[in-house]
């Protein structure tokens, strides 16, 4: 089962005709006593590069974290190509990660003792790439990413806008079908954002990437196809107000 995003779906944008890759059904999510997430629904297009704003504390991350099969909702549903996956075991979840999504987020995910290529070629050998193509790999993303020459260095050493390059090269060498993306710029200053925002876009599109972006800054929104507003644990589509900011 698959949901047409041109059905009257609250959180499907009028113009979005795809077939959904990525829908959440009234997920519920509660840590403790206190509810992240109150009957969210959402579908995410084929290709599409969706953001999703909103408050601090509306559930936003929980949302991504959900879709992406980290956490598995209290109740709802989450399909990925049309299969349930919150139904799945850890192990099987862990493994769809690994072959079908790739992450940026603000921080972390990179690992500083090791050098720019390894750290991009990690992912590759992991999913049994052999090592000399998986270098080439890394060494061509490089380029792309216009970090070429940088290969040798540790990414401790890095700028915060080469680390985030960095991690979208990491994140999109393996090709997953989604790249989940949190806060991807918020530890940068404004022109490094947008630079590294552009590269994100650019090169997922090239790829046919669907990108769910999780930012409550309009300007990194501005680079979506589409952007959902998530307030108090549900998904609703932008305002006309918030459309004119
Ligand atoms: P956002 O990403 O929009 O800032 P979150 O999804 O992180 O929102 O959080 C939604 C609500 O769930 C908040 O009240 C937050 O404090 C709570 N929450 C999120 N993650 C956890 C967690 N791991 N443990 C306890 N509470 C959490």
């Amino acid at each position: 089962m698959s949901t047409d995003l041109t059905a009257a779906d609250p959180a499907g944008g009028p113009s979005a005709t795809r077939r959904a890759i990525l829908e959440a059904h009234d997920l519920h999510r509660a840590f403790g006593q206190t509810p992240a997430l109150r009957g969210a629904d959402l579908a995410v297009g084929t290709g599409e590069i969706l953001a999703v704003m909103g408050p601090s504390g509306s559930g936003k991350s929980t949302l991504l974290h959900c879709l992406a099969g980290i956490y598995t909702p209290d109740q709802g549903e989450v399909r990925f190509d049309g299969q349930r996956i919150d139904t799945l075991s850890d192990g099987r979840r862990t493994e769809l990660r690994r072959t079908a999504f790739g992450f940026v987020f603000q921080f972390g995910q990179l690992i500083p003792e090791l050098t720019v290529a390894d750290n991009i070629a990690m992912p590759l050998l992991l999913g049994k790439v052999r090592r000399k193509e998986a270098y080439q790999r890394a060494d061509s993303w490089l380029e792309r990413l216009g970090l070429g020459g940088l290969g040798t260095r540790r990414t401790g050493e890095l700028s915060g806008g080469q680390a985030q390059r960095v991690a979208i090269a990491r994140a999109l060498a393996p090709r997953p079908k989604v790249l989940f993306a949190d806060e991807p710029t918020g530890s940068l200053d404004s022109l490094t954002s947008e630079t590294v925002m552009d590269l994100l876009v650019a090169t997922a599109r090239a790829e046919g990437t669907t990108v769910l972006l999780v930012t409550h800054d309009a300007r990194v929104a501005a680079c979506a196809e589409r952007t959902v507003m998530v307030r108090d644990g549900k998904v609703s589509a932008l305002t006309e107000f918030e459309v004119a900011h």
